[in-house]
């Protein structure tokens, strides 16, 4: 479903890394790293005025429709269902993007905060869930005791860093929760045994979002690599490094002979390949060089013997690279992490810096966020199960699951009706592809059992330490779980969120209540609306289970071949022409869809609307729809969904995503997907000639 458009990319880089995970050129890892002659001279002209407002770059003009330029349906379809509210809705100064979820998520801040002010002002009993949520949101609020309490918290933690003596000691601290790694770790599921957790590791350790902004080139990319530099300097002088110019110099070669390290995600390798699952033994001779022993002790690990290893070579580059770089480089750019990433909890010289480069330089927005928004964000993030538990006792009346789970039955028995009759799969397959469908679980609305916070620790007007303590929390977690059997009940998101989700190790769709709203949701609504909306969204996760990665996994979430040779062949022949079909959506000229990194989410759209179309179909029962307002239910099916993806995103941050985001622009997931649909060309009339028409051999049918 639509990525909450990196609204975590701005809160934390490592989490962007992985959204991000991009296409740069493959020259551009061979270029020698360190700072080009021109590079230093622009860094000398820009450090005097460090502090000023980072220069934008320029806009592009764009080759799509102007916002309120209604064209034919056979044209560009997007425009013509939404020329008018792309017209009328201007982007706010605080916002990256907006759209249908964008719209319930500020909907949603909104109830929140006015539920939390009413917790304070209840005063709940200390130790409770409402506590927390009240002292956190409260301590997120005080600006004036953040900024009295300075860097006093932040200190003991440099000092701990300045304090590593050798090699092995900084191994040990890459370990610990919050102190910057090469190497990500975290736990889930082996896609090899998915009733057993695994610990997962990844590349990591980048501040800027991914690799091409270290190794790509263009003046563009050297005024953006120079603005991270002087937010680098900004953070080093804050907290009293000396020399804090050629500290930031250092930082910066030393992340990128990490980003040349890192890999681009590469969706031609197999599941298997990818996701390399190895002993404790494998680890260490697949990535020698590196204290394996040490860096898994601090974060209690070391009884663990089942690795999951991401991002092909990356990991086993990196590990060769903490004993080859310089210790003090390495202690200086820990450092520099670990108040960047903390930076928005401590006083505003910090916070300023942080939102200038990560929001205004990298993704194009003009003002903060209003502090209530900041805050009720914070509780979201740390808290957010608990949030989501008090929400949707207000929120989510117990009557709409019910409806929901109709729909989702009409999928299911419409998807099944469908790989009962593919022409193109063999029998074998299509009893594998079958069993897939039936043991897929849904998570509709909230969870069963609540998430337990009774360990998390909030202190009263300490934003800075709780939010390490919630750091903590989490890790505990991930411990503890390594030692228990996989939960498949746990949820991936908090109750509220307007996004729905698909996890292939569990093949299971979760549809959390925030997006079970108006305009993708309303029991009172028309059934084709309906269907064009939520129901294009349950068909749009169940499809991931069959998409380019998620049918190399089976129904009990294992990564196994289950496909055919000849099946398999002509899969990937389909999907081929699919790719084919978004490498030409190009919003800039020479600026394009990557139609092989947006496969997954392509193959999403595509079979969801055409399963959610059938069974819509279904539910008449062989009636006709109704015409309402002139409009047949196809076509009002149809709109639904346009409308459900009309939005706005900054130009930064959209050609940021087109770099590397897995979804392709809102245009194109609707008219990319409509032109593939013969029952679309039948309800707009639209014929060769028309811009968007395909003859009937070009359209791709998967599912
Ligand atoms: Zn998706």
């Amino acid at each position: 479903m639509a990525a909450r458009l990196l609204h975590r990319f701005l809160q934390a880089a490592a989490a962007a890394a992985a959204l991000l995970a991009a296409c740069t050129s493959p020259q551009a890892s061979d270029h020698q790293p360190g700072l080009t002659p021109a590079e230093q001279h622009a860094l000398a002209q820009l450090l005097p005025q460090e502090s000023q407002l980072l220069s934008q770059p320029p806009k592009l003009k764009s080759r799509e429709p102007e916002d309120g330029e209604k064209t034919a349906p056979g044209e560009d379809f997007y425009s013509y269902v939404n020329s008018e509210w792309l017209a009328s809705y201007q982007m706010p100064p605080d916002k990256l993007s907006i759209g249908a979820a964008e719209e319930l998520t500020e909907r949603s801040d909104a109830d929140i905060r006015k539920m939390i002010e009413g917790i304070i002002a209840a005063n709940p009993a200390p130790g409770t869930l409402e506590r927390k949520i009240a002292d956190l949101y409260a301590a997120a609020m005080d600006e004036a005791t953040i900024e009295a309490r300075g860097t006093a918290p932040l200190l003991p933690h440099i000092a701990r860093i300045k304090a590593v003596k050798t090699r092995d000691e900084l191994t040990r601290l890459m370990g610990v929760i919050g102190y910057n790694s090469p190497i990500g770790i975290s736990v889930a599921p082996s896609p090899a045994d998915p009733d057993a957790n695994a610990v997962w590791l990844s590349q990591a350790g980048l501040g800027m979002p991914h690799r091409g902004y270290y190794l790509s080139f263009g003046i563009e990319d050297e005024s953006l690599r120079l603005a991270y530099r002087s937010h680098v300097i900004n953070i080093l002088r804050l907290i009293g490094t000396p020399d804090p110019e050629g500290a930031a110099l250092r930082i910066y070669n030393l992340e990128r002979k990490i980003a040349r390290a890192h890999t681009d995600e590469d969706r031609s390798i197999s599941a298997e390949e990818a996701l390399r699952t190895m002993s404790l033994a494998e680890l260490k001779a697949f990535a020698p060089g590196f204290r394996w022993d040490l860096f898994l002790s601090e974060g209690g690990f070391t009884k663990a013997d089942r690795f999951v290893v991401t991002d092909q070579t990356a990991v086993a580059d990196l590990a060769k690279l903490v004993p080859a770089e310089s210790l003090d480089d390495w202690k200086l750019w820990m450092e520099f992490h670990f108040a960047n990433g903390f930076a928005e909890y401590l006083p505003k010289e910090f916070a300023n810096s942080y939102f200038e480069f990560f929001s205004r330089r990298l993704a194009g927005m003009e003002e903060k966020p209003a502090r209530w928004q900041w805050a009720v964000g914070i509780v979201n993030n740390y808290l957010g199960e608990g949030v989501g538990e008090l929400y949707v006792r207000k929120n989510f009346p117990p009557g709409y699951k019910a409806d929901i789970d109709a729909i989702v039955a009409n999928i299911r028995s419409a998807f099944a009706a469908r790989l009962t009759s593919l022409d193109w799969m063999d029998d074998k397959t299509r009893v594998e592809a079958l069993d897939k469908l039936k043991t897929l679980k849904a998570q509709i609305g909230h969870p069963d059992a609540w998430r337990d916070y009774s360990g998390l620790k909030v202190e009263q007007g300490k934003l800075f330490e709780s939010v390490y303590g919630a750091f903590e929390y989490i890790w505990d977690e991930q411990r503890a779980d390594m030692s228990n059997a996989v939960d498949r009940e746990r949820w991936p998101t908090p109750a509220h969120v307007v996004n729905a989700f698909y996890n292939p190790l569990s093949n299971t769709f979760t549809m959390p209540a925030g997006i079970l709203q108006a305009p993708y949701f309303d029991p009172d609504a028309d059934p084709a609306e309906n269907y064009g909306g939520i129901g294009a969204v349950i068909g749009h996760e169940i499809s991931h289970g069959f998409d380019d990665r998620g049918r190399q996994f089976d129904g009990s979430g294992r990564n196994r071949n289950w496909w055919s040779k000849q099946t398999d062949a002509r899969f990937v022949s389909k999907s081929d022409a699919l790719i084919d079909q978004y490498d030409a959506y190009c919003p800039w000229t020479g600026i394009c869809v990557n139609g092989l990194g947006t496969l997954g989410e392509n193959i999403g759209d595509l079979a969801g609307l055409e399963i959610a179309y059938a069974a819509w179909k279904m539910s008449l029962n062989g009636k006709v729809a109704p015409v309402i307002d002139g409009q047949t239910g196809d076509q009002r099916f149809f709109l639904a969904y346009a409308r459900s993806y009309r939005g706005k995103v900054r130009e930064e941050l959209a050609r940021a995503m087109l770099d590397g985001d897995s979804h392709a622009p809102n245009r194109y997931r609707v008219n990319g997907v409509v032109r593939n649909m013969d029952a679309w060309y039948a309800a707009f009339n639209i014929q060769p000639g028309d811009k968007l028409y395909l003859p009937p051999n070009e359209r791709v049918r998967l599912w």
